[in-house]
């Protein structure tokens, strides 16, 4: 196929229909109807042709293969539709929230998770997934937070990278394999005050140096498409921004991805105050380079206008629908505008066994042990009171799971009883309010109560901010009633974010689940039996308090700085109420093996520009427990020309250690490693001290300080 032969033959109108994206599925009618009658209603029902490139939504083998078809018989060019959709966290088998994935701290599980997603959403004959969210997230009240990877850009970067080449595996052509769209650009996350869609400000450093690095990853990775984000950036919405779209995009990273719209997005250009109408919008859109508009209709309806009337060069037109038809053609979709979609194939594919047990696997390393005061591993003998709104519930798969029935999950009580744990009592209380005065004889029997507590499903993610983030509906009650029953207490937690546990960290353990996906029950009983050994770590600090929020640990030096050394100053940057450091902190997670760290030492102190520098360190797991151990490479930039972060994430490896067992871990680095960027995103780096910090976390760690010697610091570049 020869895309640019097809292009000379569309009509304006036709080039313009490549551009836009109908979202039926959203507005939840018949998509072989709506369809039709979207395209009527635009009233460019030019003989009866489909003028859409792309739809959003599918539900399955049978409705694409019908919808495709209905599409080409009437289809002048024969120029298939791109289906698209939100595969997140797995399509019918569902893996663990991204912000859990992000806690494996584990590349291969997020290629894995990625992959088994589009094996199992191409037998529908979608082509493109809405995934990954490499949105940076230092915001826990932010309900999207559940679908990021955290607060950190490098984890971030690695695990959408990782997504992305799972995804699209060896080549987006073939069937199995899906595109991957980017999201949202940028700076999503940076939503004051943790409300969705809210305003983003975030200085050019800022942005460059923390909220570019991670869609850049996945860009690197071949991520095929980029959608826009809802948020202004400098005033400017980001579905219009020619900084983002042509300068960031074409210009510095010289990247020839196809460009969306976020839902409505374009349209809402309008509510921003940034265009006086949608023929406005359309033109500011198609000016900064945007190229697929999804769900609203501003440049269906004004682009041919524009370009008549001389406003748009039809130049700028081309350039879009040119990168749209060659997706379609990467996708191998002239040739075989069908691929994928199968009902044998599903029957084959879905929720199959072995998806389920990858799905496990991926669980198991995916729960953060937040505490343990000797009271776990479980033991199988102990009679147990299972208490709160988890004990029965199956909604483990989390906000974006549309094709996960929940019905294929197990509840926490169904494992226990599978087990033959003694359960003494199980109750779906919320709070102590729901427990009756007879329920506390049983109670009293058990020698131990498990509390299943957490975040209906429906608190977390688009559209789902929280301003308090304590654990709802006084839930928080029922750890108190079981130290009053003097009982210990094992606290699992279900939910989409990090919540401020102040009032529940006299629990005796706290194991955070999030939502763990299809097969969170079964995994979740592993884990505090000691089948499996936890071995998750945050990728988000946990904060002691909103008023602290945000809370992250790659922040900034201020000055006068809270030092050990002067304590007892006053003019220092602190609370008066409350301590600056988070309740759990980036990068923490407890296992049942003890982890020692020794003998850090690296290739040399003194090194230059064109220096490989070689980090090694010992871990040794002094228990007889085998476990996995994620080791964390942080650095340090002491004299730079802007402020640098007091601790930045730059490697981390995840490593086996049987009994007893030293391994020693070797990372190397280079000057790509400790550079940073300036406002117009050009790469720096100065001479002078740097330290390298190595650990089990971002607070425990082992530090070497090194030389970079050579380099002429340029402070004119500001
Ligand atoms: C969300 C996107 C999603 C899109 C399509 C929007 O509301 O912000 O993340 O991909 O809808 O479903």
């Amino acid at each position: 196929m020869n895309v640019d032969n097809l292009l000379k033959q569309l009509s304006t109108k036709e080039k313009i229909g490549q551009l836009l994206q109908l979202a039926p599925f959203h507005f939840n009618v018949d998509l072989k109807s709506e369809v039709a009658g979207r395209v009527r209603s635009l009233n460019i029902d030019t003989e009866g042709i489909f003028l859409s490139g792309s739809v959003l939504g599918i539900r399955n083998a049978e409705e694409m293969l019908d919808i495709q078809k209905k599409y080409l018989d009437n289809s002048k060019h024969q120029i298939p539709l791109i289906i698209m959709a939100d595969i997140i966290h797995g399509y019918e088998t569902i893996f663990p929230v991204p912000i859990a994935l992000a806690s494996s701290f584990n590349p291969r599980m997020a290629f894995e998770t990625a992959r088994i997603s589009a094996i199992e959403a191409s037998t529908a004959g979608i082509h493109v997934t809405f995934s990954p969210m490499a949105d940076l997230s230092r915001d826990p009240r932010w309900g999207r937070v559940v679908e990021s990877f955290g607060e950190d850009p490098y984890l971030a970067g690695v695990l959408a990278a990782n997504m992305v080449k799972g995804y699209q595996n060896d080549g987006i052509e073939k069937v199995g394999n899906l595109a991957a769209c980017v999201k949202h650009f940028a700076a999503y996350g940076a939503s004051e005050a943790g409300r969705d869609y809210n305003t983003v400000d975030v200085s050019r450093t800022a942005l460059h140096n923390t909220y570019l690095k991670s869609y850049k990853k996945a860009l690197d990775a071949g991520a095929r498409m980029v959608m826009t984000a809802f948020n202004v950036l400098d005033g400017v919405p980001a579905t219009i921004n020619q900084y983002l779209l042509r300068t960031v995009l074409r210009d510095l990273w010289k990247s020839d991805v196809v460009t969306i719209s976020d839902y409505d997005s374009l349209k809402q250009v309008l509510d921003h105050g940034c265009a006086e109408n949608e023929k406005d919008a359309a033109y500011r859109a198609i000016q900064a380079g945007l190229d697929i508009e999804m769900a609203s209709v501003c440049y269906v309806n004004y682009l041919e206008k524009l370009i008549e009337e001389g406003i748009v060069d039809i130049q700028k037109l081309d350039e879009a629908v040119l990168r749209v038809l060659n997706l379609k053609k990467d996708l191998g979709l002239f040739d075989n505008p069908y691929k994928g979609a199968s009902v044998v194939r599903e029957k084959e594919l879905l929720r199959s066994k072995k998806h389920f047990e990858i799905s496990k696997k991926i669980a198991l390393e995916s729960a953060v042990l937040l505490k343990n005061e000797k009271v776990l591993p479980l033991n199988k003998k102990q009679k147990i009171a299972l208490i709160g709104p988890y004990a029965r519930s199956k909604s483990t798969n989390g906000p974006w799971s549309w094709h996960g029935n929940i019905e294929h999950n197990k509840s926490l009580e169904e494992v226990f009883v599978n087990h033959k744990i003694n359960l003494v009592y199980t109750s779906e209380a919320e709070s102590i309010n729901q427990i009756e005065h007879s329920d506390y004889d049983q109670i009293l029997k058990a020698d131990m109560v498990v509390l299943a507590l957490g975040e209906n499903t429906r608190l977390s993610g688009e559209a789902r901010s929280r301003s308090d983030i304590k654990l709802p509906n006084q839930q928080e009650t029922l750890v108190k009633m079981s130290h009053t029953l003097n009982k210990k207490v094992v606290v699992i937690l279900f939910n989409g974010r990090p919540l401020d546990l102040t009032n529940i960290i006299e629990s005796d353990a706290i194991l955070e689940s999030w939502f763990l996906g299809s097969c969170a029950a079964d995994a979740i009983f592993d884990l505090i039996y000691g089948i499996a050994n936890p071995s998750g770590k945050l990728p988000m600090s946990f904060p002691r308090s909103v008023g602290q929020i945000p809370v992250y640990y790659n922040h900034l030096n201020t000055g006068r700085p809270l030092l050990e050394t002067n304590k007892n100053n006053e003019f220092l940057s602190r609370y008066l109420d409350i301590e600056n450091t988070p309740l759990f902190n980036f990068g923490y997670g407890l296992s049942y093996s003890s982890f020692i760290y020794s003998n850090l030492r690296i290739s040399q102190l003194e090194f230059d520009v064109d220096t490989q520098l070689r980090v090694s360190i010992d871990v040794t797991n002094e228990s007889q427990i085998p476990g996995y151990e994620v080791v964390q490479l942080y650095i340090r930039d002491h004299t730079a020309q802007i402020s640098r972060p007091v601790k930045e994430l730059k490697k981390f490896e995840k490593v086996w250690l049987g009994s007893k067992d030293t391994k020693t871990v070797e990372f190397s680095l280079d000057i790509h490693d400790l550079s940073y960027y300036d406002a117009y995103g050009n790469e720096i780096y100065d001479s002078g001290k740097f330290t390298i910090m190595v650990g089990s976390n971002s607070q425990e760690t082992m530090k070497i300080d090194i030389w970079l010697k050579g380099v002429k610091h340029d402070y004119q570049k500001q």
